[in-house]
């Protein structure tokens, strides 16, 4: 179900994501629901026996931080632990468990989840 718009228009699209064709689908349905327009277009320069497998999403050149910044949220409202191990990790604390772990841990002494933390 993705709306086209006739190509008599001026506006220029952009690519804003290169994914899977399910879930290029699935942003392109929820941006419509947001009343941005968008377009779904087959990427270029596959390789044989990739073609038809990944697939771009492109809105209008107006639309794009409107758009990136609801595919952020749609993303976070998809998987909400995301956001949460990132505000965790911020807090020093395992982004699997939430045990606090401190300054520079090797791995969490709670889970055991190992971390690799690159100096900054
Ligand atoms: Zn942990």
């Amino acid at each position: 179900m993705e709306t086209f718009i006739s190509d008599g228009t001026n506006d220029e699209w952009v690519v804003i994501k290169e994914d899977m064709r399910e879930w290029i689908k699935e942003l392109s349905h929820m941006l419509n629901e947001k009343d941005i327009s968008s377009r779904i277009s087959l990427a270029s320069g596959c390789s044989p026996g990739t073609c038809g497998s990944t697939f771009l999403l492109l809105v209008a050149k107006k639309d794009v931080q409107e758009a990136l910044a609801n595919i952020e949220e749609y993303y976070i409202f998809l998987h909400p632990e995301i956001g949460k191990s990132q505000e965790w990790v911020a807090q020093g604390r395992c982004p699997a468990c939430g045990h606090h772990v401190g300054m520079n841990p090797k791995e969490c002494s709670d889970c055991g989840l190992p971390f690799i933390i690159e100096e900054a």
